[in-house]
């Protein structure tokens, strides 16, 4: 099975990413846990090229479908194919959320990338881990320093989020929102109760 965690930046996905993943192996299934942009090592290159460097929104949205493809073919195939399952910090939703809702790219590009990248591979399982705008900035303020992306303006979040949420309407039968303002152990504990579901 292919998991997903999802959300805006200051959401706190991968926080809770470590605890999930460890709640699944410690039901005996071995699990690979990855990231992206990123997940290779040709794919952190992208992804500090994408992190870091002024870019034109289709070249970015094309490294980021380039980093996926090796991430596919290196890792997420392979442990598939084992019968592994993949915990990924973040997957295509992303794209569709930062690409197509907060830079604008028109959907449809998105959905040809996509359709040639895993045209037939989707997650089993995304938590989209959601919180409004204002709570969002002020756990990145006080936590560390922001990187290109995360200095855009909050309107670039909140089309962001608004991109989330409509994939979440696209595709409810894999989605689960998280109520991500909650206190860390509420949200453990439905992490709890979706791990014992799988
Ligand atoms: O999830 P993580 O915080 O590691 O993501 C790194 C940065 O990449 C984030 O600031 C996010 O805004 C950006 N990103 C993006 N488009 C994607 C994936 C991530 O702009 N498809």
């Amino acid at each position: 099975k292919l998991i997903t965690f999802e959300g805006i930046d200051g959401a706190g996905k991968s926080t809770h990413l470590a605890y999930f993943a460890d709640l699944v192996k410690a039901r005996g299934q071995r699990v690979i846990v990855t990231r992206e942009p990123g997940g290779t090592p040709l794919g952190e290159k992208l992804r500090d090229l994408l992190l870091h460097e002024k870019m034109h929104i289709e070249t970015e949205a094309l490294l980021m479908f380039a980093a996926r493809r090796e991430h596919l073919a290196q890792v997420i195939e392979p442990a598939l194919a084992r019968g592994d399952w993949v915990i990924s910090d973040r997957f295509t939703d992303a794209s569709f959320a930062y690409q197509g809702g907060g830079r604008k790219l028109a959907e449809q590009k998105l959905v040809a990338l996509e359709q040639w990248v895993h045209p037939h591979l989707q997650p089993h399982l995304t938590l989209l881990f959601d919180v409004p705008l204002d709570v969002a900035r002020s756990r990145l303020d006080a936590t560390r320093e922001l990187d290109k992306f995360e200095q855009e303006k909050a309107d670039f979040f909140a089309a962001t989020r608004e991109g989330y949420l409509r994939r979440v309407e696209q595709f409810p039968h894999r989605f689960r929102v998280i109520d991500s303002t909650r206190p860390i152990e509420t949200i453990r504990q439905e992490l709890r109760d979706i791990a014992a579901t799988l």
